[in-house]
């Protein structure tokens, strides 16, 4: 069953259309690739998704309508979102960062959903009293990946997550998100300029330019043709 789709998306910042006719739909339990150049409209999809954006046409989450919900809804509903510029809290230690991740979040202790992201980037169970800017540039990713997860979410959506890392640290990231989906309980929509990566984890792929959706498919045809 689809987690998420998008049907016929149009998107507008003031009157400039950022977006026209956008579809493409995430398989519960599966990672989703969002592809294309800087300016193709990858952000700006996944803001149509949180309602961040002017939008119009159709998205559902788990069978239900959430186009146009006001964006603190959409997070109660179980969607987590990492932005390119990651969003920890510099003042503040790791271990505080986990916790405000928690906030939004659904059931289970602290505690226990701390220990699980823990176990998913042991790195940082080594500095869980360290400010969230003395950490490098990976770990900071990994915090604020972990920081999403601490609410549970269903499903987890992350804006450039490459970014400004050494390959290693991405593959290294990757996999975990690759790992995390294993069980099938989460699904996640990774928006990359960087294809190669992101393609190596995917499922699916939806490549964007112009604001328009030019493919869509199984990864590997997408990773096969381009
Ligand atoms: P990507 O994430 O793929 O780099 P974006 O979704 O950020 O692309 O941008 C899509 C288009 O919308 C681009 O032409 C960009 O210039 C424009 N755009 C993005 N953000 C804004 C904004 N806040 N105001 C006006 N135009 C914007
Ligand atoms: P429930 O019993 O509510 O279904 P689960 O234990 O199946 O709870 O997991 C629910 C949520 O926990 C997932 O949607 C996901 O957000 C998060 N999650 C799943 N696996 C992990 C993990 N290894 N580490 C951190 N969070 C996880």
């Amino acid at each position: 069953t689809a987690a998420l789709e998008l049907r016929s998306v149009d998107a507008w910042y003031g009157p400039v259309r950022a977006l026209e006719g956008v579809g493409f739909t995430v398989e519960e339990g599966r990672i989703a690739a969002l592809l294309g150049p800087n300016g193709a409209g990858k952000s700006t999809t996944i803001k149509a998704i949180t309602s961040a954006v002017r939008s119009a046409g159709s998205v559902t989450f788990r069978g239900a309508e959430i186009g146009g919900l006001p964006t603190h809804r959409v997070a109660r509903l179980g969607i987590a979102t990492v932005s390119s510029d990651r969003g920890t809290i510099p003042g503040l230690t790791v271990e505080d960062n986990l916790r405000v991740g928690a906030v939004a979040g659904r059931g289970r202790r602290v505690a226990d959903q701390r220990e699980r992201v823990l176990g998913l980037f042991p790195d940082l169970r080594g500095m869980l009293r360290r400010p969230a800017h003395l950490l490098s540039g990976g770990q900071q990713q990994m915090l604020a990946i972990g920081r999403a997860l601490m609410s549970r979410p269903h499903l987890l959506i992350l804006d450039e997550p490459s970014q400004g890392l050494a390959p290693v640290i991405v593959r290294s990231i990757f996999a975990t998100l690759k790992d995390l989906t294993a069980a099938g309980e989460i699904t996640v929509l990774i928006a990359e300029q960087n294809a190669v990566a992101s393609l190596a984890i995917a499922d699916t792929a939806v490549v964007l330019s112009g604001g328009t959706v030019r493919a869509r498919g199984p990864a590997a045809e997408i990773r096969a043709s381009t």
